[in-house]
């Protein structure tokens, strides 16, 4: 029987639940089209969620009520704040996840949303009329129409994996690809691309010698991922480390022909930021060994996953390779690496809404657009769910800038420059990366998601009592003020300057510390700990914050600047190879036109103007 709905969501992972969840969310009549119920939710690759850049994107999700953030925290077996000894604006929560407990929580969040029906099935085509998208035909002939629709179908479009010289066409190991949709995308007159990426081998856990390796814990208190969880109950979990070695090299560099990448079988491009244990091998030669995190996939279950070895070398040499790794000598192998090759689509194709220029009402989120991981893909369904929830409802476009937040400089980048190898989220891509704390993601953008309409009454509530405590407690440390000679009696050795001083103030220098503060003040004492490291983090950043504007209005002001073609770029120190690489092949005529290459910093920028303010007139 043919069914009606106001939007569809073609798959059933990281993008397609978020934007299922978001368009139920601004009420629209929503189904989830996807090919098994059970697989929503699967990680394809590593049980992980969060890390640098990426912990920013999951909690902005949180921020705006969608699942990922509150769906770890009850399925994360190892919580760890990355760069925790530097600031807050780098820090990066991450979870190592149990693989089964995610999907479950996943399955059982996405089972109670209220305006959602799932279909299981395989989307085979859709229709127009003109060039607005119609209806989709599900590979038994029936028909599903919407006023939109979400394509988020991951690495299934034209999907085929590389075990050595084997082929297998499929999505991901053991499930079929979506090759009728990309006809159907041609068909349309969009123009596919290919990518590729790759996962290690499995390892049965019972096999590995752990009391010979080094271990690496959970943080002791484990800091949640949302803003609604209190407290972590999932028992938490160490991982233990190992390292390639010299005989395990040579075993790679004397079967290279035989890795699939390297036999010239692959023609799309690779994850840079997560390359294979080939292209370590080839890439980094003078390299003695490479890191492996081995990461237990749950509670109870004996599989593991070594972060740091993909490859897509044949199984035996997977074997023999893996065998010389300390503790790993007697291991027996789950599931042979592999590398998989999609189709994906130009995200310049797109609008800032991620609905598609040549098609109205079609939205496309995650991996098809050229991204790879489970937090962009995330984010991006949110934006396409809202947007086309909100298209059918007359809303104004759900949009967010680069000041805004890290999924603004997401879409940004995807829609402005799209991509030449699978793009994931760093925090040097955020220009305004001081202002865009993991910390404050509620701070930025849960008012926008209550004024769009997007935020549960639960979540709106627990924000708004938050933020009214955090205002009176910044507003008090405004009030409180004193004077060099009285902070200096208070053991606070300022500038002797006779300028009136208030405890915010204090608080943003790297000497003064929140403890004194609670101890000279004990009315401080009174708030939680949490709200009294905000309101230090808000300090300490307010000075940093300041310069943040003023380099980037420079930035601005000389984006016109003619930068010379004979400009070496090796020669400015602190670029790094990937950039000088870059710049040297593209050689852009001005800084502006050198900021809009993929991956340029704002730090590099500088690096940049610096470099021909001192050596050389710009031609
Ligand atoms: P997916 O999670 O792939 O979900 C797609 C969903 O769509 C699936 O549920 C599928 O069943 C469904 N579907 C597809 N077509 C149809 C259809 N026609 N009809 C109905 N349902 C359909 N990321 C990293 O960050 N680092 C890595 O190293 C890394 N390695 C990876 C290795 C492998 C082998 C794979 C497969 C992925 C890897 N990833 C990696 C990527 C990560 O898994 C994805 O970025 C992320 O899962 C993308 O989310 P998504 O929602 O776009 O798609």
């Amino acid at each position: 029987m043919d069914q009606r709905f106001d939007v569809i969501v073609i798959g059933g992972g990281h993008a397609g639940c978020e934007a299922a969840a978001a368009s139920a969310r601004l009420g629209a009549k929503t189904a989830l089209i996807t090919h098994k119920f059970e697989s929503i939710g699967v990680m394809s690759c590593n049980p992980a969620i969060g890390g640098l850049g990426k912990g920013h994107l999951v909690r902005e999700i949180d921020a705006l009520d969608g699942l990922m953030g509150r769906i770890i925290d009850q399925s994360g077996i190892q919580f760890r704040m990355l760069n925790r000894r530097k600031g807050p604006a780098v820090r990066g929560p991450r979870a190592q996840a149990d693989r089964k407990l995610y999907r479950q929580a996943m399955q059982a969040e996405i089972s109670a949303i209220e305006n959602l029906t799932i279909i299981e099935g395989e989307a085979a085509d859709f229709d127009l009329d003109g060039n607005r998208f119609k209806s989709v035909t599900m590979a038994d002939g029936s028909i599903v129409e919407a006023g939109a629709v979400v394509l988020t179908t991951g690495t299934f479009l034209g999907g085929l994996i590389y075990i050595g010289d084997r082929k297998i066409p499929a999505g991901r190991l053991g499930e079929k690809p979506s090759n009728s949709l990309s006809t159907t995308l041609k068909r349309v007159g969009f123009s596919l691309g290919r990518l590729k990426t790759g996962t290690p081998a499995r390892l049965d856990g019972r096999t590995i010698k752990w009391d010979e390796l080094d271990s690496q814990p959970a943080d002791d208190e484990p800091v949640p991922f949302s803003f609604l969880t209190e407290e972590i109950k999932v028992p938490q979990i160490a991982c233990h480390i190992t390292h390639t070695n010299s005989k395990c090299h040579k075993i790679i560099e004397d079967n290279i022909g035989r890795s699939a990448m390297y036999s010239g079988q692959i023609d799309g491009i690779g994850p840079r930021y997560c390359p294979s244990i080939e292209d370590k091998i080839v890439r980094f030669k003078d390299r003695e060994k490479h890191q492996i995190f081995l990461e237990p996939e749950g509670l109870n279950d004996h599989t593991v996953y070594p972060n740091g070895i993909s490859t897509s070398l044949p199984e035996d040499v997977q074997d023999a390779f893996i065998r010389e790794i300390h503790g790993l000598e007697d291991v027996r192998i789950l599931q042979p690496g592999y590398a998989i090759e999609y189709d994906y689509i130009d995200p310049r194709e797109l609008k800032r809404t991620l609905e598609t220029k040549k098609v109205s009402g079609l939205f496309l989120a995650g991996q098809i657009n050229g991204t790879t991981g489970y937090e962009e893909a995330g984010a991006q369904g949110l934006i396409a769910g809202l947007n086309a929830a909100a298209m059918l409802s007359g809303l104004d476009p759900f949009v967010l800038s680069r000041t805004e937040g890290y999924i603004g400089v997401l879409v940004d980048d995807l829609i402005s420059r799209g991509v030449s190898e699978p793009y994931r989220m760093f925090t040097s891509r955020a220009e305004f990366r001081l202002s865009l704390r993991a910390d404050n993601a509620d701070q930025r953008l849960t008012p926008l998601g209550i004024r769009f309409g997007c935020v549960s009454s639960e979540r709106q509530q627990s924000f708004e009592k938050k933020f009214s405590q955090l205002d009176d407690l910044i507003a008090r440390a405004k009030e409180i003020e004193l004077t060099p000679s009285e902070a200096l009696k208070k053991g606070f050795a300022l500038n002797q300057d006779g300028v009136r001083r208030s405890v915010f103030t204090l608080l943003s220098y790297p000497t003064v510390q929140l403890s004194d503060v609670v101890k000279e003040w004990p009315e401080f004492g009174v708030y939680s700990s949490d709200m009294l490291e905000q309101l230090e983090t808000e300090a300490k950043y307010s000075v940093y914050l300041d310069r943040q504007k003023a380099d980037a209005s420079v930035i601005k002001r000389d984006e016109k600047l003619k930068l010379p073609d004979d400009l070496d770029y090796g020669e400015i120190n602190g670029l790094s190879n990937e950039l000088t690489e870059k710049l040297n092949i593209s050689k852009p005529e001005t800084l502006g036109h050198a900021s809009r290459i993929d991956g340029m910093t704002p730090a590099a920028l500088s690096l940049i103007l610096a470099y021909i303010r001192k050596n050389m007139k710009a031609a």
